[in-house]
């Protein structure tokens, strides 16, 4: 049995045609159902729902063998025996950093201020301040970090922005990018010795569809 980690939402959404491809069909739909492990056409093969940040855990650990997750939770995750054989290039977005609009963030950063960073992503905020020489205290958010420089709670956010929509709805401004962000896929790997004859033609599957996207309809 071969088991693949998904995280309801974009990344399932923009998986299924990546697995179409691979000749494999999920027989249920998570938003219909509650169910967690949902069968595939094919008798040998699984997909399990779990939380994004949980897919490294499963496919290190082996609960699953395969996963999809997004650059930014590998690097939080540090992606410590996970083969990652293929950038998906879905789920794109970009990590950032917003500040309100009337706070004068370039003025703060030049004159060595101590800034308050809200973020669910400390590894990586605390890499790309730390290379700019800029002193922070990061304060660990698990959600809505738009509120954080709204209330006080703090002087700039770390967060994914992808339209920029919710940045602006939240009258935050964007004023560093600091790296952009796809899915890959992930293997267990033990699981790519052991269960090689099965993994390897969805790897293959997967490759090919990445390299020659189906044209728009
Ligand atoms: P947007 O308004 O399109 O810029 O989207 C920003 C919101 O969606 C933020 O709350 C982000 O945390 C979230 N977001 C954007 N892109 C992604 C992604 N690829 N994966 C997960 N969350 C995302």
């Amino acid at each position: 049995m071969i088991t693949l980690a998904l995280s309801k939402g974009r990344i399932y959404d923009e998986t299924l045609p990546l697995l179409a491809a691979a000749g494999i069909e999920v027989l249920e739909d998570p938003e219909k159902s509650r169910k967690l492990i949902l069968p595939t056409n094919q008798p040998g093969v699984r997909v399990v729902l779990v939380r994004a940040t949980d897919v490294p855990t499963y496919v290190e650990y082996g609960g699953a063998d395969l996963g999809v997750t997004g650059k930014d939770t590998l690097i939080e995750h540090g992606g410590q025996g996970l083969y990652q054989p293929l950038d998906l290039n879905i789920a794109r977005c970009r990590v950032s950093v917003a500040v309100r609009a009337d706070f004068d963030y370039a003025t703060a950063v030049r004159q060595g201020s101590r800034l308050r960073v809200a973020t669910k992503y400390t590894a990586i905020a605390r890499d790309f301040f730390a290379g700019k020489g800029v002193h922070v205290d990061l304060i660990k958010l698990y959600g809505s970090m738009e509120l954080a420089p709204l209330t006080g709670l703090a002087d700039a956010i770390v967060d994914l922005v992808s339209t920029g929509n919710t940045l602006k709805a939240n009258q935050l401004v964007e004023v560093e990018r600091i790296m952009d962000i796809s899915s890959r896929l992930v293997v267990n790997q033990a699981a790519l010795k052991l269960k090689q004859r099965a993994i390897q033609p969805i790897l293959d599957a997967f490759t090919n569809a990445v390299s020659s996207p189906a044209s728009p309809s």
